[in-house]
């Protein structure tokens, strides 16, 4: 299987619930590492950018406004099939419908404030990586 590194969010929910350490512990049981990681405060052109793709979407204010409501951690996974690894770790989008045992089902209440982000497509990880990212910020981990 191939390694692949992915973009996760601590979304400002997740920060607030003070359950960083927790969804880390997560991401490094599953055996993904990460290789970059920033907490932010993101600002409204930020947080648009990143979502442009919902931007028609009726949900778009909202989501930009809880996005931008306190900081966030972002970070950079890798590992064998990290993309849709750490998609498992989450759950579905609606932690309501999340499987039991994962972030969301574990931590989150509803579907518009969900605790993480994940890349769901090699394209899009790359894409998102570079949002935040320079090559510069991602370490090498050979040790
Ligand atoms: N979202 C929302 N209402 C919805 C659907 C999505 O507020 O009805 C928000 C939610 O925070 C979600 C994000 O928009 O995580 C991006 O939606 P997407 O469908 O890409 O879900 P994800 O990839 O985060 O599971």
């Amino acid at each position: 299987m191939a390694i692949e590194r992915t973009l996760s969010i601590i979304k400002p929910d997740g920060v607030a619930k003070n359950i960083i350490g927790e969804v880390y512990s997560r991401f490094e049981k599953a055996g993904l590492k990460i290789i970059a990681a920033k907490m932010l405060h993101l600002t409204r052109e930020q947080a648009e950018g990143f979502y442009a793709v919902h931007k028609e979407r009726p949900f778009f204010k909202d989501l930009v406004d809880f996005m931008i409501s306190g900081p966030v951690i972002v970070q950079v996974l890798e590992g064998e099939n990290a993309i849709q690894q750490n998609r498992d770790l989450m759950g579905a989008t609606d932690p309501k419908k999340a499987t039991a045992g994962t972030i969301r089902a574990d931590f989150a209440q509803t579907v518009d404030e969900n605790v993480v982000h994940g890349s769901d497509s090699a394209e899009n990880a790359k894409i998102e990586i570079a949002y935040f990212f320079t090559e510069n910020e991602i370490c090498k981990r050979t040790r």
